[in-house]
């Protein structure tokens, strides 16, 4: 342990203010580019949607340049994609951090599954459901019609991932735990 770290352990332990010589970084300007955030998704479990799967991630890697979300191993992943019969539906454990089921009774209902996998891409990255019944909305799931294709997330959606990919992710995000049953459950 370095010298440094062991005087900050204890001004830390004893509530010590002791002058550790710290590193002049140069101060972040506005215009300095944002480190893209890689978020890795394993959807080799997730069956017949694998391509669904792929569609929605690119959807939001094109909309939210600042994150990307990348093909992993299962030892690799923070977000973990299966399928089963049932509705489709994403447990989070914060941000870029969930698992979601694929569900084939959203798609016999006729819902698309790029669609889906979208939607459900976006709760692993913060976003509630919206029931605005908009098809240019992603996180307006069942109320939008089976119809609608739309796998791009709406500017307000995007520019909220935006932030939630962001330096200061909020505490209350990062520990965020949800579970998202009836996005396409009419
Ligand atoms: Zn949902």
């Amino acid at each position: 342990m370095s010298f440094r770290k062991i005087m900050a352990a204890l001004s830390v332990a004893f509530g010590v203010a002791f002058l550790v010589p710290t590193v002049t970084t140069a101060p972040a300007s506005a215009a300095a580019p944002v480190a893209v955030r890689t978020i890795y998704y394993d959807a080799s479990m997730s069956q017949e949607f694998k391509a669904a799967v792929d569609e929605g991630a690119a959807a939001w890697n094109k909309a939210v340049p600042i994150i990307e979300l990348k093909p992993a191993t299962a030892g690799q992943a923070t977000i973990r994609i299966t399928a089963d019969d049932g509705w489709p539906r994403t447990y989070m454990q914060g941000f870029g951090r969930a698992d979601i089921v694929m569900g084939r009774q959203a798609v016999q209902d006729g819902f698309y599954p790029p669609r889906i996998a979208a939607h459900e891409l976006g709760h692993a990255l913060g976003l509630p459901d919206n029931r605005n019944g908009r098809c240019d909305y992603l996180m307006s799931g069942h109320s939008s019609p089976t119809s609608c294709q739309v796998t791009a997330p709406h500017q307000t959606e995007a520019d909220q991932v935006r932030r939630n990919a962001g330096g200061r992710l909020p505490a209350a995000l990062a520990a965020k735990q949800a579970q998202y049953a009836d996005c396409f459950v009419f």
